[in-house]
């Protein structure tokens, strides 16, 4: 073995599955994360807002710290003390009756798909084998086979077929499309209230609650996918809330596990949830005693409102500073709550080299597509880093 430092390593001995910032990430506190030769850099991607709370939020440390000492993993085939009252917690925080939890975001999604393709089986009576799941250009539901073969992105799912059947795939934003795609073997509509991996793209005003009103229509599903813009992000518990929206469906995940632990999970009714039965559906660590202490804790920090509140008032104020750049630079700008895309415009540095640049001047954010810089800081951020964050992000867009 040659190589010894860890970038050598890992891209030695790694799939080369990821293209990272060249940072060698060491240690990480609040919105702060510090590289191995000591430089530090305000964390604006929170982990894809896995880090919702800051890096190593105290209270989430202690949790898992006191279950790491107690119990770690017995797996579903016995009851643990920590599992209910997890469960009890985020079952309240969505007004749902029931949570089946999961550790990855794309379990949670997969879980929603077999909930409703059985429940439009067994309750809305689609023939055998016929459901369908109106899915939207342009989304991210996670990486399985099944999901990726909904993807419209060409990297996301070329050479990965052949691909589960039964999706349509409708364009974001019309609400006439939506109207067109649903037929009677309809059995949900999957949908992010934002699109987050397609660069936080809000939908028009009320388009949420016109899906709202197109499933009741049709007895069918709506399933809201809140694994990146759930748990305070947008200034809400849920993205769904901003159009007072109530999903069927909740999936969560990222940021319920506090940044500490994968915990995902589906929220819904017993209508819903009831179509699973000992058996039809599990997962070895889905719900295991870390998992639910620090969902638990998580859920509890939740349920005061304040990083709801912290993530609208940071929001305006990120809005107000990213409203300061250079116009001729960039395309546009969407912000909602504590999370935003800025487009940059054509002829200008790509949305990676902005990244690349901004990470040497302290700031770790990342690119999606290749015009679109997305901006999620940990909720914990204080407003002057705000600005200091906005004005490194100005310096790099300037090159
Ligand atoms: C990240 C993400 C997923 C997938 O989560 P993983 O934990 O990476 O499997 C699913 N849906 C949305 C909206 C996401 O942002």
């Amino acid at each position: 073995m040659e190589a010894t430092d860890p970038t050598a390593l890992e891209d030695r001995y790694g799939a080369h599955n990821y293209h990272p910032l060249p940072v060698v990430l060491a240690e990480g506190e609040g919105a702060w994360v510090t590289d191995t030769d000591g430089n530090r850099y305000l964390d604006w991607l929170a982990a894809y807002s896995a880090v919702n709370f800051g890096h190593r939020h105290p209270r989430l440390i202690a949790a898992a710290k006191a279950q790491l000492d107690r119990l770690t993993l017995a797996s579903r085939a016995f009851r643990t003390d920590a599992l209910g009252p997890f469960l009890a917690g985020l079952a309240e925080l969505c007004g749902k009756d029931a949570v089946l939890p999961m550790n990855t975001g794309a379990e949670a999604v997969e879980t929603a798909i077999k909930a409703a393709r059985k429940w439009g089986y067994t309750k809305k009576g689609v023939p055998a084998d016929r459901a369908r799941i109106v899915v939207f250009d342009g989304n991210f539901h996670g990486r399985t086979t099944t999901i990726v073969g909904f993807s419209s992105d060409p990297g996301s799912r070329e050479g990965f077929g052949p691909f589960t059947p039964g999706f349509d795939s409708i364009p974001y934003g019309d609400i006439d499309a939506l109207h067109a795609a649903i037929g009677s073997d309809t059995a949900a509509v999957l949908i992010e209230p934002v699109q987050g991996e397609a660069g936080v793209i809000v939908p028009p005003a009320g388009y949420l609650r016109a899906v709202r009103a197109a499933c009741d229509q049709s007895n069918v599903l709506m399933i809201a996918d809140e694994i990146q813009s759930g748990l305070a992000r947008t200034g809400h518990t849920f993205a769904c809330d901003r159009e007072d929206v109530v999903p069927d469906v909740y999936l969560l995940g990222k940021a319920l596990g506090g940044g500490v632990v994968p915990v995902s999970a589906v929220a819904a009714d017993r209508e819903v949830m009831d179509v699973f039965t000992p058996g039809t559906h599990g997962s070895t660590f889905g719900g295991n005693p870390v998992a639910a202490a620090v969902g638990a804790e998580v859920v509890a920090m939740l349920a005061t409102g304040e990083w709801q509140a912290r993530a609208r008032d940071l929001g305006k104020h990120l809005e107000d500073a990213l409203a300061t750049l250079d116009p001729s630079a960039v395309d546009a700008v969407r912000v909602c709550g504590l999370w935003a895309g800025v487009d940059l415009a054509d002829g200008g540095p790509s949305a990676r080299e902005v990244c690349e640049r901004a990470a040497r001047l302290g700031l770790l954010c990342k690119e999606t597509h290749e015009k679109t810089v997305r901006i999620a800081p940990p909720l914990v951020i204080e407003p002057e880093e705000i600005d200091r964050g906005v004005a490194i992000l100005k310096r790099a867009i300037e090159g």
